[in-house]
């Protein structure tokens, strides 16, 4: 059992440690100015284009993309490291492509899907969205009502989806939707290619989400979508899907080590600078406390991930574990940035400091791709499982 980083690991760690510093870093103000004066945090189509291009040069594009595509094929946990490295800063940055629905369309696609689909998303020359919730089933998406009706050579859909990233941007979305409502999510939930402008996929509001992150909200109304288009098996929908969730959940670990790494950074630089009542905040047990519980959890938190992407990377059910660092990376986070503000007391409350803006970003992390509770359910039910 070796728990140190191997040489690719630690040079592709350090490479991104100094994309972030030298490109996103400087960027960082400008994003917070932005999202204080109410129109979210994004960077403009230029700035994205500029980093695009900084990120090609230094071989950063498609590192988890496979052989096929130009890309690197690296396992998921040498994608740890960079996906922490990413995440000690607020200015929001993908390197291209986004990983999770990479993955749903490669377990996915039909030759012609792949030409017209995979291979210019895998190239970072489409944007995505999935389009999972409904106003009545979030945590429990084999509840959605979103109906798919078969005819002739296309399918109907008719439905409503919110909460969903990007879906205005988006080249095309994938929707779920139920093709056989006695089956449900056995067999009776397929997955759809809607391209932008199809007639019917109409993208009804944007809602501002704390986090400085939008969401959208879409009614299928009697939108027709080719048979070509359904992708891999009629009614078998939820599997690809919950790979897509997997990914993501790992990468999201990641990323709240990252974001609990540069809080962490935050209070040991303040802390031995701020005097209160004779003495540095540093040397009050409160505070070290703090700082040592941060950093215990971050080690565990780590540990836990690297374990799970191993497991995952073997080709071995890594459910329990990834449902556990997805419960647990979250939550930590959420304290860890919490106890930061803390320590900065009216400092940490404004929105010149990046705090604020980490606390909601994790926030919201504890909602999608499934919220704690649920996950914390799952592990329960695999440890009753196995030992009740
Ligand atoms: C920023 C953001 C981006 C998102 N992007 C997308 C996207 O791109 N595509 C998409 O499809 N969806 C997206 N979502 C939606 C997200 O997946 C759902 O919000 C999430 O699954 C929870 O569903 P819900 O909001 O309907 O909550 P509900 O299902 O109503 O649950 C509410 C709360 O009830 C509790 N709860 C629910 N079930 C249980 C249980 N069994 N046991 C104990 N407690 C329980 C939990 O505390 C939960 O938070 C996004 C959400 C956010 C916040």
């Amino acid at each position: 059992m070796d728990f140190g980083l191997n040489e690719e690991q630690r040079m592709l760690k350090d490479l991104v440690a100094r994309f972030t510093r030298d490109e996103l870093m400087p960027l960082e103000s400008k994003v917070l100015e932005r999202e204080a004066s109410g129109q979210g945090a994004f960077l403009t189509e230029g700035e994205i284009a500029k980093i695009d291009g900084r990120a090609r040069e230094l071989g950063l594009c498609g590192l988890d993309a496979p052989k096929e595509f130009d890309g690197m094929d690296l396992p998921t946990e040498t994608m740890i490291g960079v996906q922490e490295e990413l995440a000690r800063t607020v200015t929001p940055y993908t390197l291209p492509p986004d990983s999770p629905n990479l993955r749903m369309l490669m377990a996915t696609v039909n030759e012609d899907q792949r030409t017209r689909y995979l291979d210019p998303y895998a190239r970072g020359e489409k944007i995505s969205a999935i389009a999972i919730s409904e106003p009545g089933a979030g945590a429990d998406p084999a509840g959605m009502s979103t109906r798919a009706v078969r005819q002739g050579g296309s399918w109907v859909l008719n439905g409503r989806k919110i909460w969903i990233s990007r879906a205005a941007a988006a080249d095309f979305t994938i929707v779920m939707a139920v093709t056989d409502k006695e089956k449900g999510a056995r067999g009776g939930i397929t997955a759809f290619i809607v391209d932008k402008g199809t007639k019917g996929f109409n993208v009804l509001r944007r809602i501002p989400m704390i986090g400085g992150a939008f969401t959208y909200e879409l009614a299928l109304e009697d939108c027709v979508v080719p048979h070509e288009n359904l992708l891999g098996r009629e009614g078998y929908g939820f599997s690809p899907m919950q790979l897509r969730l997997g990914t993501r959940r790992i990468q999201m670990a990641a990323w709240c080590i990252g974001i609990s790494e540069r809080a962490l950074d935050m209070i040991c630089n303040y802390a031995p600078q701020r005097v209160t009542f004779g003495a540095p905040l540093s040397e009050r047990q409160a505070i070290q406390w703090w700082i040592a519980d941060a950093a215990t959890r971050i080690h565990a938190c780590r540990l836990m991930t690297y374990h799970a992407a191993s497991k995952v990377d073997a080709g071995q059910d890594a459910r329990t574990e990834v449902s556990m660092i997805k419960a647990y990376a979250t939550e930590m986070a959420w304290e860890i940035v919490d106890r930061a503000m803390q320590a900065f007391g009216a400092m940490g409350m404004t929105k010149e400091l990046p705090l604020q803006f980490m606390a909601n970003r994790v926030r919201v992390m504890r909602i999608y791709e499934g919220p704690t509770e649920i996950h914390r359910w799952v592990v329960a039910r695999n440890v009753l499982g196995q030992r009740g």
